[in-house]
């Protein structure tokens, strides 16, 4: 029986569920699945610049443990762009420390650090009409495994 897995410190939720190929018909998508743990290993070493061990730190894992999760990533992004495959971002072993919302009117995203202040309107412009990004991760979403492949896409095939 393997040990469970600790959860990873995660600073917020992605703000989006995945990226899409451009000029792919669907019916020829696979799909690569980041978990919320690589996004944000990513996120800190290849967006903010951190090194390995300040994001470890960070993410409250060791340095070899982040070493491992980043290279997973890096790979699963480079499977996307080059075997063209839908990048679809969840599951993992992961805990938000706070929360987005994002404004459906007019587009502002706000972060909220207690769970217990979350407002239901937008702080900009008070619309009601709010999406909370955390909730995205918090259950699995349906989708699509199949697809038949993007031609060309696979270097094995
Ligand atoms: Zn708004």
């Amino acid at each position: 029986m393997s040990r469970p897995i600790k959860k990873r410190t995660v600073q917020e939720p992605p703000k989006i569920q995945g990226m899409k190929p451009i000029g792919v018909p669907a019916s020829f998508l696979e799909n690569v699945i980041l978990c919320i743990d690589e996004y944000e290993a990513i996120r800190l070493a290849d967006y903010e610049g951190l090194d390995h061990q300040k994001a470890a730190e960070i993410m409250c894992i060791s340095r070899s443990t982040f070493t491992r999760l980043i290279e997973k990533a890096r790979g699963k992004l480079a499977e996307s762009i080059v075997a063209v495959k839908e990048l679809i971002i969840e599951g993992g072993s992961f805990s938000f420390i706070s929360d987005l919302i994002r404004c459906l009117d007019c587009g502002e995203i706000s972060r909220f650090d207690n769970p217990n202040f979350i407002p239901e309107t937008c702080p900009n412009c008070k619309s009601a009409n709010i999406v909370h990004l955390n909730q995205w991760f918090s259950v699995g979403r349906e989708h699509r495994r199949g697809g038949r492949g993007f031609r060309g896409g696979h270097g094995g095939w």
